[in-house]
């Protein structure tokens, strides 16, 4: 129902609605835009990451199956036991380590920052990066820091250490691959920064599929190591399921901050029905990492585009100097949405970020952006 305009403009003695929101939304809140995500349309979207393929037909029936059985009258299991000891030996999670379920790993960010968060505690990244640290670290008060990366968007080992030292950071997250930029940080960078952190580094392995490395091996070798990991790039992004691992001690005191329920039933059996047909997925992960190959491949081919090695399932694309936009724009009016880089600035003025699709929408891709440089690059 519209409320009464007088209602609306009306000030009584506490103030109209705009002087109240003045009054009493933190300003780190109303600072922040809340994050954007553009309507799919109908486009071929290779803006988020996601796997572009489905399941065999006899494995939707079986999931349909599990689904029949699941008692939506109750509350879910608040430790999604059965879900977590699937997780835990799909993810070779460490026996002794603690795990905490999140729903998705934005979710666990959220944690996070709320248990380690407060007047003075900083939050520390990298930069260009994951921009959920950054909206999390405001949203939840904490005081963020970025720290640029090279210009090849290696960590900036140096730089990195003198800025842990300066800013005794609560928290450092790096995003392992890295998203935006798909590259994986070296190893012994990441060593060193645990070593020298105060607070705890949560390591973000979201694309681990395509990657291959990991630190879940090391997770109980450090005092303050804890690694995430999401089904979402696996081929699940609508079910929201993320997962920490780590020291024991550590995962009880984030799980303090979680809401009792916070993994829904549905998801509780479907992750777990998708977990035992592993097999289709990582089969599909393989699939992505060769159409990944053949994409970077023709991409280096096109003249005026740097294109960005990368370990994830997604490619950073560097255009012609202030094309981006044009770019991006022509794309979508041949049908096709893509992630524009640009408004982010800095190292990612003129970047395109594109999804690895099935073949056929990269193909699609393709050709559109042959046909859309064409016409901006001569
Ligand atoms: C996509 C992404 C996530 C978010 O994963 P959800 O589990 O879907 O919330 C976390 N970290 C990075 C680096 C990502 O790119």
């Amino acid at each position: 129902m519209r409320k009464p305009a007088s209602l609306l403009t009306s000030k009584d003695a506490n103030g109209s609605i705009g002087e109240r929101i003045d009054t009493w939304v933190r300003p780190g809140i109303r600072a922040l835009s809340a994050y954007h995500v553009p309507d799919a349309g109908d486009y071929i979207k290779l803006d988020a990451m996601e796997n572009p393929h489905s399941w065999p037909k006899g494995m939707v029936r079986g999931w349909l199956e599990t689904l029949r059985t699941a008692p939506l009258n109750r509350y879910p299991d608040p430790q999604a036991a059965a879900l977590a000891a699937r997780l835990r030996q799909a993810m070779a999670v460490p026996a002794s380590a603690g795990v905490l379920l999140g729903n998705g790993s934005d979710e666990i960010i959220q944690m996070i920052a709320l248990a380690l968060g407060g007047e003075g505690r900083v939050l520390l990244v990298p930069e260009p990066s994951f921009v959920m640290y950054r909206m999390l670290a405001c949203a939840t008060g904490m005081d963020y820091v970025g720290v640029p990366l090279r210009e090849d968007f290696s960590l900036d080992r140096e730089a990195m250490l003198v800025a842990i030292a300066r800013h005794r950071p609560a928290v450092v997250f790096l995003a392992y691959p890295n998203n935006p930029t798909g590259n994986l940080f070296r190893g012994e960078d990441i060593t060193a920064l645990i070593a020298a952190t105060p607070g705890v580094v949560v390591v973000d392995e979201a694309y681990h599929a395509f990657a291959g490395e990991s630190f879940m091996p090391q997770v109980l070798d450090h005092a303050n190591l804890l690694v995430m990991r999401t089904v979402s790039k696996m081929g699940l992004a609508g079910l929201r399921l993320g997962l920490l691992a780590g020291p024991a001690d550590w995962v009880r005191e984030f799980d303090k901050v979680r809401l009792p329920y916070n993994i829904n039933v549905l998801t509780q059996h479907s992750a777990e029905f998708a977990l035992r047909h592993g097999d289709v997925l990582d089969a599909q992960t393989q699939q992505i990492c060769a159409d990944r190959r053949a994409l970077f491949t023709a991409l280096s081919a096109m003249r005026g585009l740097t294109v960005y090695p990368s370990r994830a399932n997604f490619i950073l694309i560097r255009t012609p100097r202030g094309q981006a936009t044009a770019i991006f724009d022509g794309l979508k009016r041949l049908g096709i949405l893509i992630k524009n880089m640009h408004g982010a600035g800095g190292p990612l003025a003129d970047c395109l970020r594109v999804t690895v699709g099935t073949a056929r929408e990269n193909t699609a891709f393709l050709s559109a952006l042959k046909t859309v440089l064409s016409v901006h690059t001569d």
